[in-house]
């Protein structure tokens, strides 16, 4: 059996695309909304329609081999972003079960996948996934909970006693299945759990800020005993190995709630600002409304978009792992999602704050994409560490030849300038160890990502010959703009911070990384601001 197909083809994408969008307008409007919000509610009947034969939306994530669509990353990002679009929580219970599966997809025996899989598939079941506990939570390695295996009689292992508390599971209260993470004695393994299994009981749901249509509830194994072939792959001890491989395709998931709600927001505060009329004119004929709270924002989601479409296609095109790009695009995605959710209740004034105009939903519920699936720091922390050592190992080729492909393939200078500064700006503040303080390897981190997207939208938008092209020429260039101060200004920020470096070194490094050519990346920006606010409009 394949592990995941490399996508489906496009009249099948749009045909799911558009029976999402006829179920959700007419099951999950606004008056629903905002009554599961207001109310905590878990919408049941609406997901077991979901997952009904009308739509069978999880079909679009599980192999064909089972009956399934085998659809690919980029089917994800889509399905994900338009679900996002609409309700952040409804999403978070299709994301619970897409995770739930991954385990068996990636880990399970070809009799597993088939069992499970294809139970899944026929039956629309809801799964969760069960790795967080109260003291194992982004150190997933701490997990206290205990596999305990059982002989048979023949003294081979029948089955494992399974004790402990799951924390935050999303579905946790209403799914049928749970793969759930526990230590056995050769290291921490999955194991698929029905529901019924005597021992395991959940918590009352946990009352939240935002994506409060979710179920999210502690998982209780009190002795669960589970038949020695729920061990997913039947071999203790690949738990860990399992679930990192998946990170690709879960973490761009995320990424596209990001990107989703964030869309949401910014359409919404666009609109608004066309309407709303004060002295004497709609707001958005403001430059500080259109150049603070809307473009920046727009840039930035373009850059995500572009990203993400990016990582999708090397997935699909059969590329293994891409954790890091998958940690990229959720850190950026995510974080530009938030800031242009909270820039929408900002550009609503009063009324933003008021639950009618949904913007402050939008903005509670994006806030966990932040911090579920990998927090923005352990994101972070997997960025650093590897673009640390991947830019010193390859002596800063890593990204120059960024850079020269960004030239090569027509995209703008300024993307390309900030990729080769960021080279030497690496290989500078690794000359005296710097990036070993956290901080600093966290600056790195953030500067890895303005670049590697600004890298991803410059080529998209030098691609691009349709209707969108001169938006996404200006947001290519601000966005690499950005990136380019970025990397001269918080370089230079960090090597003074250090107190490692002589006024020469600074110099040479100023030299080295062409700085008053990285602010000059600048030039022109503010005419570029009026076009996007002005195409924005249209
Ligand atoms: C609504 C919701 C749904 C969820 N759904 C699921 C689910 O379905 N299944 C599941 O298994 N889990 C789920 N989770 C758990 C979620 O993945 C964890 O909450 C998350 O990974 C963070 O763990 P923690 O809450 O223990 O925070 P902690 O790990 O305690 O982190 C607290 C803070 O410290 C920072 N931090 C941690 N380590 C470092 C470090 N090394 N360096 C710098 N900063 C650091 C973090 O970034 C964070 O800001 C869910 C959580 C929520 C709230």
């Amino acid at each position: 059996m394949s592990t995941r197909g490399g996508g489906i083809d496009e009249e099948t994408l749009g045909f799911v695309l558009d029976t999402l969008k006829t179920v959700t307008e007419r099951r999950l409007g606004k008056a629903t909304r905002l009554h599961l919000d207001e109310a905590d509610e878990f919408p049941v009947d609406l997901v077991d329609e979901l997952l009904g034969p009308e739509l069978g939306l999880h079909l679009l994530f599980l192999p064909e081999e089972v009956g399934g669509l085998g659809g690919g990353a980029y089917d994800l990002l889509r399905v994900s972003e338009e679900m996002a679009r609409v309700d952040l929580g409804v999403a978070t219970a299709f994301l619970a079960i897409a995770l739930g599966v991954d385990p068996i997809i990636v880990g399970g025996t070809d009799e597993q996948r088939t069992r499970w899989l294809g139970r899944i598939a026929d039956e629309g079941l809801i799964v969760a996934y069960g790795v967080t506990e109260a003291a194992a939570g982004s150190n997933v390695a701490a997990l206290l909970t205990i596999a305990e295996p059982l002989p048979g009689e023949d003294g081979s292992i029948r089955a494992y006693r399974i004790s402990g508390t799951k924390q935050f599971i999303t579905n946790g209260g209403v799914a049928r299945l749970y793969t759930i993470l526990a230590r056995a004695p050769g290291g921490p393994s999955f194991f698929v759990i029905e529901r019924d299994a005597p021992g395991l009981t959940v918590g009352a749901p946990e009352r939240k800020h935002g994506i409060r249509a979710s179920n999210t509830t502690q998982v209780i194994l009190d002795g669960v005993e589970v038949p020695a072939d729920q061990l997913l792959g039947e071999v203790e001890g690949q738990g860990l190995e399992q679930a990192n491989r998946v990170f690709g395709f879960t973490r761009l998931m995320v990424a596209a709630f990001g990107l989703g709600a964030g869309e949401e927001a910014l359409a919404r505060a666009i609109r608004y600002g066309l309407e709303r009329k004060q002295f004497g004119e709609p707001l958005y004929r403001k430059q500080g409304f259109t150049h603070k709270l809307i473009v920046p924002h727009a840039v930035r989601l373009e850059a995500a978009r572009a990203y993400c479409e990016l990582v999708a296609a090397r997935l699909d095109g059969g590329e293994p792992g891409l954790q890091v790009e998958g940690s990229i695009a959720k850190y950026f995605a995510t974080e530009a999602g938030n800031a242009a959710a909270d820039a929408a209740i900002q550009a609503h004034g009063g009324y933003g704050y008021t639950h009618e105009y949904e913007v402050e939903k939008i903005r509670r519920d994006v806030r966990i994409t932040t911090i579920y699936e990998g927090t923005s720091e352990i994101q972070q922390s997997i960025i650093g560490t590897h673009r640390w050592r991947q830019t010193v190992r390859t002596k800063g080729a890593f990204y120059r030849e960024m850079a020269a492909e960004v030239r090569a393939g027509g995209g703008d200078e300024a993307a390309a300038l900030a990729a080769d500064a960021l080279a030497e700006t690496i290989l500078t503040a690794h000359s005296k160890k710097l990036p070993r303080e956290q901080w600093a390897m966290f600056e790195l981190a953030r500067l890895a990502t303005e670049v590697e997207t600004a890298a991803a939208l410059a080529r998209k938008a030098a691609r691009s010959d349709g209707g969108d092209a001169t938006l996404l020429a200006a947001c290519a260039r601000l966005h690499a703009g950005t990136a380019a101060h970025d990397v001269a200004t918080t370089g230079e920020r960090l090597l003074r911070a250090s107190g490692l470096y002589s006024d020469e070194e600074i110099q040479a490094h100023r030299a080295a990384t062409r700085f008053d050519d990285l602010l000059a990346a600048n030039d022109g920006a503010l005419e570029l601001m009026n076009a996007v606010a002005e195409s924005l409009a249209g």
